[in-house]
């Protein structure tokens, strides 16, 4: 239980620790940054993790030993990797203010004009917040 939990107190803290050097610069692009690095390092763990749950359960296998405790841990470790990715990539589109593309649901950067899976043409008032614009024009 200990050890997931110093997992990713590590890599959060090793992404602070980069942030950190980069947050003279201010702002929004700090913030993605440091979370793009964060999720980075989340899928690794999440390797890490599904590669530990494989050998306990080769080894449950193979030796017979009860070893459910073992994979219930790394099977809890997996999970709370995939939910703190979860709450990153949440944060992460929250910042970026994403424009989903409507032909295929690709995600692309708020000031794209094309989706970069499918080239269809983003509209520009995609709704992400409620910031409505005043058209005064007619
Ligand atoms: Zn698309």
């Amino acid at each position: 239980m200990g050890k997931i939990e110093g997992f990713i107190d590590e890599f959060l803290f090793m992404a602070k620790s980069a942030a950190d050097v980069a947050s003279k610069k201010t702002g929004e692009v700090v913030e993605i940054g440091k979370l793009r690095y964060q999720i980075k390092q989340a899928e690794w763990d999440l390797e890490k993790a599904y590669a530990k749950l494989g050998a306990i359960a080769y080894e449950s296998r193979r030796g017979g030993d009860d070893l459910d405790d073992a994979l219930a841990l790394a099977v809890k470790e997996i999970d709370e990797i995939k939910q703190k990715s979860a709450e990153m990539e949440e944060a992460l589109r929250a910042f970026k203010k994403v424009k989903k593309c409507p032909k295929c649901g690709q995600e692309n950067e708020s000031n794209a004009l094309y989706c970069i899976r499918c080239g269809a043409p983003l509209e520009d008032e995609i709704p992400v917040e409620s910031e409505e614009r005043e058209q005064t024009e007619d």
